[in-house]
């Protein structure tokens, strides 16, 4: 997408009922490159109205198209050619994801290959199974139990990884045979236009697929209240996950909810120590500290502490930042000013209430920074349990460090926070590692590595990150309901009632 007001190879970037159209108020947003500000591309700035006009084309599209009651295998198939339209045009994806969020051409590129993977995972998992029969103790009847689209979703989406967080919604939710409302992040929109092209060109029909952007709290809300959206999915913070709970609550419609973590990377004294360290810097660093499951707690065994925390912030030193597409960046920006001036206010919140700053907790010097929203990589040592720096998520390139004596305490230390979504633990003891594992509350657990996740393993949170699952088989079930069908096969009057 260039610089303009455009749409893929069309005027206007909201997509309703197959249509590329303008906002009804004729709004406008610019989409400024995190890097260094220049002007990314000007999109359609949507209002409630447009938000009411795409969920009235998705209901119709559900109730009056035969979309919902396709075959399963026909839907798997138009995954299948998306995956493919994805896998051609991967580098025009790539280069719009990373001009929007500013980070690395390459590790878009690694996303582009994992969304790809997710629609060819759901593609080929949409026909696999239907329902199942169910033993009625009797020949005279047949229960079946069968699996059916849940209706209109609305898909709200967040900003850091923007159109993986789309493909895990929308790839499941269209398998199941639902219709959709996308609404992205407002600061990332450009991937999420692309993607409605391809859609289009896989064969979507009409109505099935639509897309608004725009603000939160304007455009999202409506498909938190609308009573025609049966489902909501969000991903994002958890105050805004509260507040879609609340206004979905009005109409009982089905929720699931990704929200952040506080994520803890336990490291025993036996861990390989190269390992250990290497794993520290990608699971908080990658993507400066921008990943719901980044490992921004680093709790320590005692007799490793400083050996560990020494070599961690010699290397944090070392970490090359740049622009997207600059060759020799490790990682980039920040999505925002905003953001940026919340991590700052983070940082300086922690080292108040005592946290010793080792390095890192400001911006980086030189001009290639001046236009951009960068953050130093930032570690905080000897921090205190149940401090604002070990309960708050910053979602910025911040590591804080705790100290603990023995497994009991590591796993206590660990599973203290309101969240429990991701948690990685080095240990060169495999029983250990298992042991751990089992009692960590937390969504995933890594043992000896940080950050992998694969489509066909569920995705989600223990406590308040959040509610559902997401990829994996569990991931196509939040988007069907559950129906059993009985029949009577040999008819006829049951008299409980004598009638006399
Ligand atoms: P956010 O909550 O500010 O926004 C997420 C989306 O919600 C955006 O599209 C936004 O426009 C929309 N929104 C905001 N207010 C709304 C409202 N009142 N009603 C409806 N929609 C509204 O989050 P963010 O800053 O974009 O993303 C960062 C957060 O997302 C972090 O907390 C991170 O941990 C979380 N996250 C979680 C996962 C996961 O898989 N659990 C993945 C990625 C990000």
């Amino acid at each position: 997408m260039n610089a303009g007001k455009s749409g893929p190879d069309a005027p206007h970037s909201l997509f309703i009922d197959g249509q590329w159209v303008a906002a009804a108020g004729g709004g406008t947003r610019e989409i400024r490159s995190p890097a260094d500000g220049g002007l990314v591309a000007v999109v359609d700035e949507a209002d409630r109205s447009d938000a009411e006009r795409a969920v009235t084309a998705a209901r119709r599209a559900f109730d009056t198209t035969g979309w919902s009651t396709t075959s399963a295998w026909e839907r798997g198939d138009l995954l299948l050619r998306v995956s493919d339209i994805l896998v051609r045009d991967r580098d025009e994806f790539a280069r719009a994801e990373s001009r929007d969020t500013g980070k690395r051409l390459v590790e878009s590129e690694f996303d582009m290959d994992d969304i790809a993977a997710c629609f060819r995972y759901y593609g080929k998992l949409a026909g696999q199974d239907a329902g199942h029969l169910v033993d009625t103790g009797s020949v005279e009847a047949i229960s079946r139990v069968q699996y059916e689209p849940v209706g209109v979703c609305g898909l709200i989406t967040p900003w850091n990884f923007p159109l993986l967080q789309v493909a895990w919604k929308v790839a499941p939710a269209l398998a199941a045979g639902n219709t959709f409302v996308l609404k992205p992040s407002e600061l990332t929109p450009g991937t999420a236009i692309l993607l409605m092209r391809a859609l289009a060109e896989a064969g979507l029909p009409a109505g099935v697929g639509n897309l608004v952007l725009g603000a939160g709290a304007e455009v999202g809300a409506v498909l938190a209240e609308h009573p025609d959206i049966d489902l909501v999915s969000f991903t994002g913070g958890l105050h805004t996950g509260r507040a879609i709970s609340a206004s979905a609550a009005g109409t009982v419609k089905k929720v699931a909810l990704e929200l952040g973590g506080k994520n803890p990377n336990v490291v025993f004294a036996d861990a390989d120590f190269e390992t250990a360290v290497d794993y520290a810097l990608t699971a908080v660093f990658l993507h400066s500290g921008q990943v719901c499951s980044a490992g921004a707690r680093l709790i320590v065994q005692d007799e490793l502490h400083d050996a560990l925390v020494d070599e961690v912030v010699r290397r944090a030193e070392r970490i090359r930042i740049g622009g997207p597409f600059d060759a020799d960046a490790e990682t980039g920006p920040l999505i925002s000013a905003a953001h940026l001036a919340k991590v700052e206010d983070y940082v300086a919140r922690s080292v108040a209430e005592g946290a010793v700053l080792r390095t890192g907790g400001g911006r980086p010097a030189g001009e290639r920074y001046a236009n951009g929203h960068f953050y130093l990589p930032t570690v905080l040592d000897e921090v205190r349990q149940g401090s604002h720096a070990v309960v708050e998520e910053s979602f910025g390139p911040v590591l804080t460090v705790e100290r603990f004596t023995d497994e009991d305490d590591a796993v206590r230390i660990a599973n203290d926070t309101h969240y429990g979504l991701a948690a990685g633990v080095f240990t060169g003891d495999p029983a250990r590692a298992q042991r751990v594992a089992n009692r960590l509350r937390h969504g995933t657990v890594w043992i000896n590595d940080f950050h992998p996740y694969l489509p066909q393993a569920e995705w989600g949170g223990y406590k308040q990150s959040g509610t559902g699952r997401e990829l994996g088989r569990a991931g196509l079930g939040e988007y069907q309901e559950t129906k059993h069908v009985y029949q009577n096969l040999r008819p006829g009057p049951q008299r409980w009632f004598s009638g006399e």
